[in-house]
C-alpha cells in the first residue's frame, strides 16, 4: 500500500514549523471531520490520514525518523499508523487543541455525544498471596469502595415514578445546529449537555447523579502458577457506568507473591536447597523433603556430591497458562561437622587410616595437575 507523504498530506513545506503544522492539521480536520461529512467514507479516511500525518509531524522522534527514512523508519519505533482508530485520534484531540474546541464545534466526546456506550471507570487493587498460594490458586475476597448505581433510582438520577424525558431543546439529538452568518455549526444541546435526556425530577437519594460510593465484597480467583508482579483482569468488576445501562469497568489486580524460606521460583520450576550429612552422601539416604504439595520422599545414591542438584519432574509451579508443570530442583548442600565427639573423632581417624587407598577420581586428576605444576617451576 503506497502512502501520501505527511508533508503533502498537510499541505506544508519541509521547513514548516511546529505552529505551521498544527494549524494546518487544525484546518483538515475541521474540514473532514466525519461529524461535518455523515456516511462520507472518502471525508473519513482524509480524516485519518491528516490524523497520522499530524501525530508523526508533531513529535520530534517520529517526526526525525520520518525525514531520514521516510515511512519505514517509522516501521521499528513501535508506532502503527495505519489502522488508528477513530476514539484514538478523538481522544488525542484535547491535547492537540486546548481542551474545548471541538466540544465547541461538535457536542460533547468528540461529537459522538450520547451515542457511545458509556463504560465505568477501571479499578485497580494490590493482592499479596503466600508463594504455596501461588502453586495452588486460590480465592481471595477483597473490600473495595466503588461506585454503584444508586438504589433509589437505578442509576437513571430521576426520581422514583419519573424518568429522565427526551431532550425537548434538541430531541433528544444531544446537539443543536445553529446558524451563524451564512453557515451553521453544530454545538451541545446547552440543556442536556449533549446527553439527549434531561432529569425533570432528580433523585433525592444521589442528587440526580445516578452514582453512590457503596462498600462491596468482591471474589478474586487467582489461578495458580500465577507469578509476582503479574497483572490481573477481573471484567466488571469497576465501577458502574453512569446513566444507568452501560458497561461496568474492570478491576486490575496487582499480584504480589510473598517470599518463601525454603523456596525460590525460577520459571515455572522451584528451587530448593538440601542438607545432608557427610554419611548420608556418601552411603546415601532416603530423605524427607518440603515440595509445593507437602512432604515427599527423596532418595539420594551413595557417593552424592556437594552442589549435586537432582530434578524431580512435574513438582514445580503449574504453568499459568496450562502448558504443563514446571520441576523442582533440589541442590545438595553437604555440610561438615563442626564438633565431634571423643567416639566419632576416634571412628574418623580410623577411616582416615583408610583413605589414602581409595582416592576419588577427581583427587586423583587434582594430584596429577598438582604434580604438572611443581615440576614446570
Ligand atoms: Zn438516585
Ligand atoms: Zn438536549
Amino acid at each position: 500500500m503506497s502512502q501520501r507523504d505527511y508533508y503533502e498530506v498537510l499541505g506544508v513545506s519541509r521547513e514548516a514549523g511546529k505552529d505551521e503544522i498544527k494549524k494546518s492539521y487544525r484546518k483538515l480536520a475541521l474540514k473532514f471531520h466525519p461529524d461535518r461529512n455523515p456516511d462520507d467514507k472518502g471525508a473519513e479516511d482524509k480524516f485519518k490520514e491528516a490524523a497520522e500525518a499530524y501525530d508523526v509531524l508533531s513529535d520530534d522522534n517520529k517526526k526525525a525518523q520520518y525525514d531520514r527514512f521516510g515511512h519505514d523508519g517509522l516501521k521499528n519505533s513501535g508506532f502503527s499508523g495505519r489502522g488508528a482508530s477513530m476514539e484514538d485520534i478523538f481522544s488525542n484531540f484535547g491535547d492537540i487543541f486546548g481542551g474545548s474546541i471541538f466540544e465547541e464545534f461538535f457536542g460533547g466526546g468528540g461529537g459522538r455525544g450520547g451515542s457511545r456506550q458509556q463504560k465505568g471507570a477501571s479499578l485497580r487493587c494490590q493482592l499479596s498471596i503466600t508463594f504455596l498460594e501461588s502453586a495452588t490458586g486460590c480465592t481471595k475476597t477483597i473490600d473495595l469502595n466503588r461506585n454503584e448505581h444508586c438504589d433509589t433510582c437505578h442509576g437513571t438520577g430521576a426520581k422514583p415514578g419519573t424518568h429522565p424525558v427526551t431532550c425537548p431543546y434538541c430531541q433528544g439529538r444531544g446537539e443543536v445546529t445553529q446558524s451563524q452568518g451564512f453557515f451553521s455549526v453544530r454545538t451541545a444541546c446547552p440543556k442536556c449537555q449533549g446527553a439527549g435526556k434531561t432529569i425533570e425530577s432528580p433523585c433525592g437519594s444521589c442528587r440526580g447523579t445516578g452514582s453512590m460510593p457503596k462498600r462491596v465484597k468482591v471474589e478474586v480467583n487467582i489461578p495458580a502458577g500465577i507469578d509476582d508482579g503479574t497483572r490481573l483482569r477481573v471484567q466488571g468488576e469497576g465501577e458502574a457506568a453512569p446513566g444507568g445501562g452501560g458497561i461496568r469497568g474492570d478491576l486490575m489486580c496487582y499480584i504480589q507473591v510473598q517470599a518463601h524460606s525454603l523456596f525460590q521460583r525460577d520459571g515455572d520450576n522451584v528451587y530448593c536447597q538440601l542438607p545432608v550429612t557427610f554419611t548420608e552422601a556418601a552411603l546415601g539416604a532416603e530423605l524427607t523433603i518440603p515440595t509445593l504439595k507437602g512432604k515427599n520422599v527423596m532418595t539420594i545414591p551413595p557417593g552424592t556430591q556437594s552442589s549435586q542438584i537432582f530434578r524431580l519432574r512435574g513438582q514445580g509451579f503449574p504453568n499459568v497458562h496450562g502448558q504443563g508443570v514446571g520441576d523442582q530442583m533440589v541442590e545438595i548442600i553437604i555440610e561438615v561437622p563442626k564438633k565431634l565427639t571423643s567416639k566419632q573423632e576416634e571412628l574418623l581417624r580410623e577411616y582416615a587410616k583408610t583413605e589414602h587407598k581409595s582416592v576419588g577420581p577427581k583427587r586423583q586428576s587434582w594430584f596429577d595437575k598438582l604434580k604438572e605444576f611443581f615440576t614446570e617451576e
